[in-house]
């Protein structure tokens, strides 16, 4: 059984492939190598990577004793996951694994907009002592408006609503018998609309598909609070930067948490560089030590169960 990792993979998830019998080939930066990659993905029955692989037809036709891929990662946008079905080539993901960390990273940054403590400790040491300056706003009493009701959305709820919040949210695959309002309590609204103009944050856990392609625009940033934040952990692409970028400018939002863009890594040309209101970070919402250990060792066994002609949870 032979195994080929494009992109980063924690320690743990190779030792767990090795202990599975495999033989591990590992490089960080094949992702980047394509000619490379197509030459040597024949020899493999299975090829983990993580958002960075192009996994399309010609990757897919090319691994002729493919079985699997593994996703470090739970987005399937980079996964041509039509052609893989096509090729009897099974596709798992780390389901669940890096929903607590992107649903932290969500409250670190509603927190982060009210309580800016980095930003007094930087006043402090240029030498001042403003108390004014740095007056607050508590959370608590605010609403929140969740696009896409899924995993991620059920951790972002059950936070929220520690802290004494409101929370709303839009999904139209959901029913009033799902777990995210049957048990988690979220009033799901019936258009993205209500959610807009009703929060005061609004953060985006849906996949990037063709329909949610560009889903907040000109007019759905419109539809929002000039008080309100928008959070976008999910993927660029779901956001137009440029509506973004011209609300932003004009203060008809209050602010936005980018972790995701359009262009990653961002162009040096993006405007979103030169709004003091954008608080943008490098895709790392579900990146945190605990999540890397369980998607990485997660992923390895998944994978291990396909190759071996077992059953996974994890598939598509
Ligand atoms: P999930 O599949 O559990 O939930 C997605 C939800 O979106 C589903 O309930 C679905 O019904 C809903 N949805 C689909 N289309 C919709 C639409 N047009 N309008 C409203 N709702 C719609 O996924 P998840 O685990 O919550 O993850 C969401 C996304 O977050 C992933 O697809 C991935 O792209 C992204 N993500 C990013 C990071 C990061 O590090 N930044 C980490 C993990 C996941």
């Amino acid at each position: 059984m032979r195994v080929l990792i494009t992109e980063i993979i924690w320690n743990e998830g190779i030792e767990e492939l090795i202990n599975q019998g495999f033989e591990v080939d590992y490089d960080e930066t094949l992702w980047k190598k394509r000619e490379k990659l197509l030459e040597m993905v024949k020899d493999y029955d299975a090829i983990i990577v993580r958002n960075q692989t192009r996994v399309d037809y010609e990757l897919l036709d090319a691994g002729i004793r493919l079985k699997v891929v593994g996703r470090l990662g739970v987005g399937l946008d980079n996964i041509d996951t039509t052609a893989a079905k096509k090729r009897n080539i099974q596709v798992v993901y780390a389901r669940h694994a890096n929903a607590t960390s992107v649903a932290e990273y969500v409250m670190t940054a509603i927190l982060s907009a009210n309580r800016p403590l980095y930003f007094a400790d930087k006043d402090i040491k240029a030498g001042n002592w403003d108390r004014k300056k740095f007056t607050g706003r508590e959370i608590a009493n605010k609403t929140i408006g969740l696009i896409g009701l899924g995993e991620i959305s059920h951790r972002v709820a059950k936070r929220a609503l520690a802290f004494g919040m409101t929370v709303i949210g839009y999904d139209p695959y959901i029913t009033e018998n799902d777990f995210i309002v049957t048990e988690t309590g979220v009033q799901v609204k019936e258009s993205l609309e209500e959610v807009l103009s009703e929060s005061d944050y609004i953060s985006i856990h849906v996949p990037l598909t063709p329909a949610t392609h560009y889903l907040i625009s000109e007019s759905e940033l419109k539809s929002m609070k000039t008080s309100a934040y928008i959070i976008n952990t999910s993927r660029g692409g779901i956001i137009n930067e440029t509506a973004l970028a011209s609300a932003l400018i004009n203060h008809t939002i209050a602010g936005a948490f980018l972790d995701v863009l359009e262009v990653e890594p961002i162009s040096s040309s993006n405007k979103l560089l030169f709004c003091e209101t954008a608080m943008i970070t490098p895709h790392i919402a579900g990146l945190t030590q605990e999540s890397q250990i369980r998607t990485s060792v997660l992923v390895a066994k998944e994978v291990g169960k396909i190759v071996k002609g077992e059953h996974s949870l994890c598939t598509i």
